[in-house]
C-alpha cells in the first residue's frame, strides 16, 4: 500500500523566514503591506507596544502623545485602571455566552444605566452590538419596522460606518463609497446645516426633495450627527435641531442622533444632544461607550425599540461581557472624574492657544467646538480647502512626538480626540508641539 502523500502545508519549514526579521517598524511596515489589503488605510508606518492614559510608545521605545485616541474611543484615556481591573475581573468569570442564549445580568444593568442617561423623553430601551456602523444599520431596521417606511434623510459630509447600509448613509464618495455601489436604495442626502450651508439651503434642499424623489409619509427616519465628525467637526445649528424635531412630529419620521463620535462627556455634557434641548426618537452610541473594548448601542423611546419581534436583533458578539463590563467602569469614571466638566476646560484651554495662531495666520479660517471636541480649518492663499497644508502640520507634530488627525470633507481640518483624562503636564506639553508644528508649516 502506498503512503499517503504528505500535505505541502507539512513540507514549508518549520520556522518561516518572516520570523526571523528584526523587530522593528520599517521591517513590520514592509510585511503590513506585504500581509494586509490597502483598503485597510493605515495613517502611521510605526506600531503600538504599550500606551498609558494619553502617551503611547511604539516597538521602537518612542514616546508618543495621543491627541488621536484612537478615532475617539478613548475619552477615558488608555488602559484606564478601573477599566482594566473590571475587564480583568470579568476575564475570570466567563468571556462569552451569547446573550440571546444565556444572558447576563451586567447588560441588562448596563441598559438600565445607558436609559437614565440619555436624553431621550419617556421609558427608554437599549440594546447592544459591537461596533458604530452595525448600531446604526439596527437604528434604521428598528426605525423601518417601526414606521413601516423605507425612506431615510441623511447629511451630505455624514458619517456613519462602511458596512454597506451605513456607507449608503455616510456623504462622502471618496474613500468610503467609491467603487462600493450600487447602494440600498431610498436613502437620500441634503446639506448639513452648520456653518457651511444655512438652515434655509437645508429646508430648500428638504423641500425638493419631498417634491422630487420622495414624499415625507414614506421616510422612516432622519439620521444626523450633532457634531459631524469624519465630515469636519461640523457643529449642527441649534436652530437647525428644533427644526428636525418638529419636521419629523409633522409627518411621523423619527428622528436618529448617530452621536458615536460626539458622545461620552466630549463635547462637555455627555451627550450632544443635551446642548439642544431636543429628545430624539433614537440614539446610536459606540467608541468611548467602553473604552477600547468592543462595544455599541441603539436606545431609543420603548415603544419604537420594541417594534422588531423576538429574534429580529442581537448578534453572536453583540453585548459581549467584557466590552459591558468595561462599559460599567467607564460610566463610572465619567462621574467620578468629572469628564464632561474636563472637556469644556481642556477645549476652552486648547480654543485659547489656536485663537492666537490664528490670529497671526491667514492659512487657519476657523477654529470651532462643541465642549473639547475642537477643529482648526487650513485654507490657501486665495480661501481654498487646504489639505496639503494640514497633512504638513499633522506631519510637523507627528515628527514631534504628536499624534493628531484630519478630517473634513476636503481634508482641511484638524480635529482633536485626546483622552479627557489626560494630565495637565501632558496636555501642556500637546500644546507646545502644536505650537511648534504651526510655526515651522505656516512661517
Ligand atoms: N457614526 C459616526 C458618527 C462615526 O464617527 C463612526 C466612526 N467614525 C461610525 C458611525 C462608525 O463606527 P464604527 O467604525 O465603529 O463602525
Amino acid at each position: 500500500m502506498n503512503a499517503p502523500q504528505k500535505p505541502e502545508y507539512l513540507n514549508a519549514p518549520q520556522k518561516p523566514e518572516h520570523l526571523n526579521a528584526p523587530h522593528t517598524n520599517a521591517a513590520w511596515h514592509a510585511r503590513r503591506l506585504a500581509a494586509t489589503p490597502r483598503g485597510v488605510g493605515v495613517m502611521g508606518d510605526f506600531f503600538i507596544d504599550h500606551a498609558k492614559n494619553a502617551e503611547f510608545w511604539d516597538i521602537e521605545g518612542r514616546r508618543f502623545i495621543d491627541f488621536a485616541g484612537g478615532i475617539a474611543v478613548l475619552n477615558t484615556g488608555h488602559v484606564h485602571p478601573k477599566i482594566q481591573a473590571a475587564i480583568a475581573k470579568q476575564l475570570e468569570r466567563f468571556t462569552h455566552s451569547c446573550y440571546q442564549v444565556v444572558p447576563y445580568t451586567e447588560y441588562v444593568a448596563l441598559a438600565e444605566r445607558i436609559n437614565e442617561l440619555v436624553p431621550i423623553d419617556g421609558p427608554v430601551k437599549t440594546a447592544f452590538f459591537s461596533t458604530g456602523a452595525e448600531a446604526i444599520e439596527n437604528a434604521m431596521k428598528i426605525a423601518r419596522s417601526a414606521t413601516g417606511r423605507g425612506g431615510v434623510i441623511a447629511f451630505g459630509g455624514a458619517f456613519h460606518g462602511r458596512s454597506m447600509f451605513a456607507v449608503a448613509m455616510t456623504g462622502k464618495v471618496q474613500p468610503y463609497k467609491a467603487g462600493f455601489g450600487p447602494f440600498p436604495p431610498e436613502i437620500y442626502h441634503v446639506p448639513f446645516p452648520c456653518h457651511c450651508a444655512s438652515l434655509d439651503e437645508t429646508k430648500r434642499a428638504m423641500e425638493q426633495l419631498f417634491k422630487c424623489d420622495i414624499e415625507p409619509s414614506r421616510v422612516a427616519a432622519i439620521v444626523f450627527e450633532p457634531v459631524q465628525g469624519e465630515g469636519g467637526f461640523n457643529p449642527i445649528q441649534p436652530a437647525a435641531v428644533k427644526w428636525l424635531r418638529e419636521l419629523c412630529d409633522q409627518h411621523g419620521i423619527l428622528l436618529i442622533a448617530d452621536e458615536v463620535q460626539t458622545g461620552f462627556a466630549r463635547t462637555g455634557k455627555m451627550f450632544a444632544m443635551e446642548h439642544y434641548g431636543v429628545s430624539p426618537d433614537l440614539m446610536t452610541l459606540a467608541k468611548s461607550l467602553a473604552g477600547g473594548t468592543t462595544l455599541s448601542a441603539v436606545c431609543g423611546k420603548a415603544a419604537i425599540m420594541d417594534a422588531p419581534a423576538p429574534g429580529g436583533l442581537g448578534g453572536t458578539y453583540a453585548g459581549n461581557p467584557l466590552a459591558i463590563a468595561a462599559s460599567h467602569a467607564v460610566l463610572d469614571v465619567m462621574v467620578e472624574e468629572r469628564l464632561p466638566e474636563r472637556a469644556q476646560k481642556l477645549g476652552d484651554a486648547l480654543v485659547a492657544r489656536l485663537s492666537v495662531v490664528q490670529a497671526k495666520s491667514k492659512h487657519i479660517s476657523d477654529v470651532r467646538r462643541l465642549g473639547a471636541m475642537v477643529a482648526c480649518e487650513f485654507v490657501d492663499t486665495t480661501g481654498a480647502p487646504d489639505a496639503d497644508t494640514t497633512k504638513k502640520v499633522q506631519a510637523a507634530a507627528l515628527k514631534r512626538g504628536l499624534l493628531l488627525l484630519t478630517c473634513g470633507v476636503y481634508g482641511n481640518v484638524i480635529r482633536f480626540l485626546f483622552p479627557l483624562t489626560i494630565e495637565d503636564a501632558v496636555f501642556a506639553e500637546g500644546l507646545d508641539v502644536i505650537d511648534a508644528a504651526m510655526a515651522e508649516v505656516l512661517a
